[in-house]
């Protein structure tokens, strides 16, 4: 099965699971697809930034924004990057992260080195693909991991909201299923190094 961001997430802290809650006239739900970021400015000493994962990887949180494009400036909270290994053992996430900011030197060794490279990329922007994922607050469980595997409407459009199919109620709204909003994420950086359309 292939390295998934939402491995990451599943072994993280609960915190922005719930930032896209509820709808707003302003906010506006990017679509999935391919889009340019920017990396803001990022201390080495910025603890906040840099929480290690559950099972004690190097983890960089962010908000990504969008640089372009019609969803310009719009912002992808609580966006993680962690050092935990891929399953086949060549490589992690936030490697691929520095190497689609344009990072073009020897491979990092310690944590130290990723986040010095991390500061030294401040304002650089880097590609990602985006997809929609269902997770639920109340059960904490991912129900769909793109928006291809959502429930769809009456045109075909997938569903921005869902019933939790656990069947959690809103604490809130007596008798009423808890609402499992769609959330963007980014789920793979684009290397810059290999032909277009290409990992
Ligand atoms: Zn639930």
């Amino acid at each position: 099965m292939q390295d998934t961001i939402e491995q990451i997430h599943e072994a993280s802290p609960e915190q922005g699971w719930d930032i896209y809650d509820g709808p707003s006239s302003t906010y506006r739900r990017v679509p999935p697809g391919r889009y340019t970021f920017r990396l803001p400015t990022i201390l080495t000493s910025d603890t906040e930034a840099w929480r290690p994962t559950a099972a004690g990887h190097l983890q960089l949180t962010f908000t990504a924004t969008v640089v372009g494009g019609e969803y310009d400036g719009e912002e992808f909270r609580y966006t993680r990057f962690s050092t935990r290994p891929f399953s086949n053992g060549k490589g992690n996430f936030l490697g691929k992260l520095i190497r689609s900011l344009g990072y073009d030197g020897p491979v990092p060794r310690t944590d130290e080195d990723y986040q010095r490279i991390i500061q030294s990329l401040a304002n650089h922007t880097f590609e990602s693909d985006t997809d929609w994922q269902y997770r639920c607050k109340g059960c904490k469980t991912t129900f769909y991991r793109t928006a291809a595997e959502a429930p769809k409407d009456a045109d075909g459009n997938p569903l921005t909201r869902v019933d939790c199919p656990n069947g959690c109620l809103d604490a809130e709204r007596e008798g009423q299923p808890l609402a499992v909003w769609a959330q963007p994420q980014l789920t793979f950086p684009v290397s810059p190094f290999r032909a277009a359309g290409k990992r």
